[in-house]
């Protein structure tokens, strides 16, 4: 897409003239949208259609490693996990008290038992707790035989050896069951799992030293543009810096993939093919910046079109609308836009799910709640519209603030912002007091 700044508005030409102011200049213009403009464009997808395609196009690399199960942090499990024991392995306190049996419990009276030894973690009781008897016990010791029920110490009175119990206890309270936790034999973890912190504590649990897990993702990533420096270097006339690569590391590093930095690409024919292909041999997934829009299309196209079989996409979203999709080779090709913000919205929002998929996890669409407007969100109908907005608790409710200039150059905005405001594509502006959907950025930005 060809950009024509006019004034503080931008005129796109996609064969037709279509107005579409942008920036902080959309909301002057909201009353002038016109039917046919590029907003109402049938022609564009949904982002349904969009997580639809992705989940087709990807599938889980098939390579299976065992690894360590602190190596697995962040891999994704290629096994089903059986627990091969019971978890807790033993019936155990959940308090300290005394542990007895229910059958000396008596409803209408208190009862005297006799003190006959001790529990500690550790160190079971070897003894049986006959009728009359009972024995002090730690929390996670193990239930004597003979015993079922566990008296919290501070509704006992002892006296020597003696302990007096009231009325009103359970039979077998503040007791833990053998597998009350995880059964022995039954499937606790399947494959698909990502292993976070609860699964490497679970597997440790079980007694795993290790787990199989799909190979890393490997994803090789570059920007193009003849506009682009690398930090480091003296910006001359008509050039910025490359941020993309920077922002796409920061994303893929925190996925925990392995990265491929192939640099910038310059707006040449050859150079574009040879990153491509390079890319593709030695990455499952390539991922670009730049280059899709109208404007450079017809090259880049014309390059991917002859070794690849590449969608261009024009994506009834803001922001993120010029997308290509599809495959180099075996390769997963990813054309982001080039705008910064584009680029981190398509990344989230697309590749993310995408990604994790390949990564071994099932495809999951990206996780949204409500929260409460507390300023007007501008908008126009035509697009759903992803607004970087600040989160936050007020008074115990999720209310959310727009985060600054929406448009899709202003990355400072996505720094400030903690989440997506998603509003619907055919909603217009709303204001402040209504519940929106929020995707919250989850770390990854
Ligand atoms: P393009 O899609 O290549 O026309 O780029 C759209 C806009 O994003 C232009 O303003 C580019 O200068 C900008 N852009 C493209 N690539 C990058 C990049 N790697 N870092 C920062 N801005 C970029
Ligand atoms: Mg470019």
């Amino acid at each position: 897409m060809k950009d024509i700044p006019i004034k503080n508005s931008t005129i796109n030409v996609q064969g037709n003239v279509q107005g579409n102011v942008q920036g902080n200049v959309q909301g002057n213009v909201q009353g002038n949208v016109q039917a046919g403009c590029d907003e109402h464009d049938p022609s564009l997808l949904t982002v349904e259609q969009v997580h639809q395609q992705l989940e087709q196009l990807t599938q889980p690399v098939a390579a299976i490693e065992r690894v360590a199960i602190r190596s697995a942090l962040g891999r994704v499990l290629a096994e089903d996990i059986v627990s091969p024991i019971d978890v807790p392995p033993y019936a155990n306190s959940a308090m300290d008290g005394y542990a007895l049996s229910s059958t000396d419990l008596k409803s209408n009276t208190a009862i005297n038992l006799t003190v006959i030894g001790s529990s500690f973690a550790g160190e079971p009781f070897a003894g049986n707790v006959q009728a009359g008897q009972c024995v002090r016990i730690m929390t996670g010791a193990q239930i004597p035989d003979g015993a079922n029920t566990v008296i919290m110490q501070e509704q006992v009175t002892r006296n020597n050896d003696v302990i007096n119990i009231g009325q009103g206890h359970c039979a077998g309270q503040n007791v833990r069951h053998p597998g009350e936790d995880m059964k022995k034999g039954s499937v606790v973890l399947t494959t698909g799992k990502e292993i976070g912190a609860a699964e490497l504590g679970l597997l440790a649990s079980l007694g795993y030293p290790e787990v199989s897990v799909r190979r890393k993702l490997r994803v090789a990533f570059f920007s193009t543009g003849d506009e682009l420096r690398s930090v480091g270097e003296p910006l001359g006339e008509g050039q910025i810096y490359d941020s993309n690569r920077y922002t796409i590391f920061g994303m893929l590093k925190k996925m925990g993939v392995e990265l491929i930095d192939m640099g910038v690409i310059r707006d040449n024919e050859q150079a574009i093919e040879e990153a491509f292909l390079d890319a593709a041999e030695i990455a499952d997934a390539v991922i670009t910046s730049g280059g899709v829009s109208v404007g450079e299309a017809d090259f880049v196209k014309l390059t991917l079109d002859k070794i690849g079989k590449v969608d261009f996409w024009r994506v009834a979203m803001k922001p993120g609308k010029p997308l290509a999709l599809g495959k180099i080779n075996n390769a997963l090709f990813f054309g982001l836009p080039g705008n910064p913000v584009s680029v981190m919205s398509t990344f989230y929002l697309f590749a993310l799910p995408a990604l994790k998929h390949m990564m071994g996890q099932v495809y999951q669409q990206p996780i949204s709640t409500k929260a409460i407007t507390i300023s007007e969100i501008k908008k126009r109908p035509g697009r759903t519209d992803y607004q970087r907005a600040i989160a936050k608790n007020e008074n115990g409710k999720l209310v959310i603030d727009a985060a600054g200039m929406q448009a899709s150059h202003i990355l400072s905005g996505m720094s400030q912002a903690n989440c997506y405001a998603v509003i619907p594509k055919d909603s217009g502006s709303i204001p402040a007091g209504q519940e929106v959907d929020v995707i919250l950025f989850d770390g990854l930005t």
